[in-house]
């Protein structure tokens, strides 16, 4: 390597080290680190030279960088934290349900908006969000809610045991630890709908403990940076611990956003943006050229295509439905009456689960079928429609609601393709 090359990349690293001081020093912000932790980590080794006899240690296994940071004379793995934070100051994206700059998180905020992003996309969640906090701007208030109107308010946005643990938690906090959230990981855990992650992304991000919580953005970056070879879901505890080693002394919240919007905007699933990420020359993948093909995947099983019918039956201008039950897929959700979901289902099977009503048009079956994915199954459902005669009962346990109030009604995604091919409607929002 020529001299110009090892020029070169001790000037960037320098660069690198101003940031990262920067980060640290930020004025008026409560969380920044005192100068005199910058100062105690420079003398741990954040020297120009250092870091440029480190620069290999991006070839080391992830094991090896995991010693690395038990040893604070490493400088490469100590000024990734840094690094990081000085980048997110810069680049934080304004969400909804993040605090500003210098400002405290709201744990209610913090923690809805987690909850919403169980398996969906920001873009989707924060028409959502807003509309929760306008209506129950803070955990009391939602604790003493129905269940009915949550669900209600969470119709479209998918996983709807979601809402109901979101309803048992509120209701819990508000009961049993008088409004106020838990600020610690284990005391998190205990309440409905709080698993592993969340706790940790709540306890960071509400409430600074030292914890990072890996989602799929941010084991996306720690498996490329790392080249983790070992495939996921097995390597998770080995990238939680690699993901730990990029956690500041202090403002870990920001440290765990930092990653989460490193690996949403810059560390993207295809085509990583490497020339603007603050951890570019420490990663292993890009030094390898083989950023895409990480994290490292079991090849994912897909379900088995179920098959079924729905029936769209009108009453004027209303429409028959009935409520899912409480526990399993959908449970407590709105849906028109159907036959069973079964792998391999023959149209006829189905269709004979039809609801018995007197006075029935013929059934019409509508042209297509319509589609929907769930975790861990495809569906395919064909539709059919009659119209019942003025006055004419719902079945037990079916109920007629006027059409112009479905907007209302705790439909799932499925649901609304399915009224919406039946009634002729423009289509549904796909999920
Ligand atoms: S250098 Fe590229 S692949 Fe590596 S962490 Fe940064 S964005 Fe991801």
């Amino acid at each position: 390597m020529g001299i110009w090359t090892w020029t070169l990349i001790a000037l960037r690293r320098e660069s690198h080290r101003l940031f990262a001081v920067m980060a640290g020093a930020r004025p008026g912000h409560p969380r920044s680190l005192a100068k005199k932790d910058v100062d105690a980590r420079d003398k741990r080794g954040h020297g120009v030279e250092r870091s440029v006899r480190c620069r290999y240690s991006g070839s080391m296994s992830p094991k090896s960088a995991l010693k690395a940071k038990s040893e604070p004379s490493q400088p490469e793995t100590a000024s990734r934290p840094l690094a990081l934070l000085a980048w997110y100051d810069r680049h934080r994206r304004h969400l909804p349900w993040r605090a500003a700059s210098g400002e405290a998180s709201d744990p209610y905020r913090v923690w809805l908006s987690e909850i919403m992003l169980q398996q969906t996309t920001v873009k989707a969640v924060g028409p959502y969000f807003e509309k929760f906090v306008a209506r129950w701007p803070d955990v009391t208030a939602l604790g003493q809610a129905s269940q009915d109107d949550v669900l209600r308010m969470w119709a479209g946005l998918g996983y709807y045991s979601r809402a109901r643990n979101l309803h048992a938690c509120a209701v819990a906090v508000t009961r049993e630890h008088g409004g106020v959230f838990p600020d610690t990981e284990e005391r998190l855990r205990a309440l409905p709908g709080i698993g592993p992650y969340t706790a940790a992304a709540i306890a960071a991000i509400a409430f600074d403990r030292r914890t990072m919580p890996v989602d799929g953005n941010i084991e996306r970056v720690v498996s490329r940076l790392f080249a983790v070879e070992e495939e996921l879901p097995q390597s998770k505890p080995l990238i939680q611990q690699l993901a730990a080693t990029l956690l500041a002394d202090a403002r870990a919240g920001d440290s765990a956003q930092a990653l989460m919007d490193l690996g949403s905007s810059i560390c993207t699933p295809k085509k990583p943006a490497c020339s603007l990420c603050p951890l570019n020359d420490d990663c292993i993948a890009r030094a390898q050229g083989t950023q895409e093909s990480f994290p490292r995947k079991t090849p994912k099983k897909s379900g088995t295509l179920r098959r079924g019918a729905a029936f769209v039956v009108t009453r004027g201008d209303e429409l028959l439905v009935r409520s899912r039950p409480e526990k399993g897929l959908l449970g407590g959700m709105t849906e028109v009456p159907g036959s069973d979901w079964l792998a391999g289902q023959e149209d006829a099977t189905a269709k004979q689960q039809a609801p018995a009503l007197k006075g029935l048009s013929r059934w019409q079956r509508r042209v297509g079928v319509v589609t929907h994915v769930f975790t861990h199954f495809p569906l395919e459902l064909v539709v059919y429609t009659a119209k019942a005669e003025a006055r004419t009962r719902a079945p037990a346990g079916m109920r007629w609601v006027p059409i112009a109030t479905l907007p209302g009604e705790a439909l799932p995604n499925v649901m609304r393709k399915v009224i919406a091919h039946g009634l002729r409607l423009p289509p549904a929002p796909s999920s």
